[in-house]
């Protein structure tokens, strides 16, 4: 309350508390009385206080977001997928071309992927394009050969789902990961539906999301009663124009203490060029990311799509030895 309330003003502050279902905790100090609101304090936002006379200003001391937080859930979350833990103490590298293109290059992509010792492969069947003129993805055929390509050497899929008029599409294509791109990362609708369902998500941060909001958007899934959400740091937009996007490492310790759920790291859609990779994916570890998303094709000068951050398969192998020194340094491995 201000300084200088009225017993009157602080008297209908604690009548709204009330009138919330909640009750009251009324502090008198020398200089200030403090009312706290004891309860289901989301139930309440601090624009219904601060409009009121002799009210200072309203906070709310819990964090908006409830199931993802690291208060609700002090320990790690790991999240299987198909027995594969991310988020404990192993780190898993994601890794398989930006777009599926022909069966043949999902085969020499899956091939590389399991060589370089990756659990878990990567691709995109639809593909969200700045230009409507770009390669869209070759859709549902595009499942069928991740799937084709992935299954017999045993790497879970992960894909990103655009549209949730696919998403029984996937669940017949069985993909193990549904990933939430960068642009839909607050496509309310979207969230909602994957959080009904009972698969592992990847849920990107938007081109220039907060933490705050990222968090909030992964409370839409979560509300859903799916928990299974892996948080993927992939760039923000800031004023460098020098690289693609800026790898905000400061994000992944943040995040990490913010929630108990995995926090990988896309190294590719950061630095937008292949030779940046090995820098930003060290750094990741070291921060400690829980894995990577990483873009990698047979012949990265023929993709199709973001041909410039693509590692060759001998590329992924030595990255695969250098992020594993990293992570046997700070006490994980590979
Ligand atoms: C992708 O991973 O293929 C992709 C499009 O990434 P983002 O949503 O981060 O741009
Ligand atoms: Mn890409």
């Amino acid at each position: 309350m201000q300084h200088a309330a009225s017993a009157a003003e602080l008297a209908a502050v604690v009548d709204k508390i009330r009138h919330a279902g909640l009750t009251e905790h009324v502090s008198c100090g020398t200089e200030r009385t403090i009312v706290g609101a004891v309860g289901d304090e989301r139930r309440l936002t601090p624009d219904l206080f601060e409009r009121m006379p002799g009210v200072e200003r309203a906070i709310h001391v819990v964090k908006p977001y409830r199931i993802v937080s690291r208060e609700s859930h002090p320990d790690n979350t790991v999240v299987k997928v198909r027995g594969i833990p991310i988020g404990g103490e192993t780190i898993q590298v994601i890794a398989g071309p930006c777009s599926v293109e022909t069966q043949a290059q999902m085969h020499a992509s899956a091939a590389a992927v399991s060589a370089a010792g990756c659990r878990l492969m990567r691709g995109g069947a639809f593909k969200p394009r700045t230009s409507p003129y770009a390669f869209q993805g070759l859709g549902v055929t595009g499942l069928a050969y991740l799937q084709a390509a992935a299954r017999p050497l045993q790497l879970p899929i992960v894909t990103e789902l655009m549209d949730v008029r696919m998403l029984d599409t996937f669940l017949e294509y069985d993909v193990d990961v549904i990933q939430i791109g960068a642009r839909n990362m607050q496509n309310f609708d979207l969230l909602k539906e994957v959080g009904r369902v009972n698969k592992p998500v990847i849920l990107k941060r938007g081109l220039s999301a907060t933490l705050s909001e990222w968090l909030m958007a992964a409370e839409y899934i979560a509300a859903g009663g799916n928990h299974n959400i892996i948080f993927c740091e992939r760039g923000i937009r800031t004023f460098e124009t020098a690289y693609r996007n800026v790898l905000d490492v400061t994000a992944i310790p943040v995040l990490k203490r913010e929630t108990h759920l995995p926090v990988l790291v896309d190294p590719s859609h950061a630095g937008g060029k292949a030779w940046l990779v090995p820098a930003l994916s060290l750094a990741a570890i070291a921060a400690g990311a829980d894995g990577l998303l990483v873009e990698t094709h047979p012949t990265p000068s023929e993709a199709w799509c973001d041909a410039d951050q693509a590692l060759t398969p001998e590329e992924l192998l030595a990255l695969m030895a250098s992020v594993r020194a990293v992570a046997e340094a700070i006490g994980r491995r590979v």
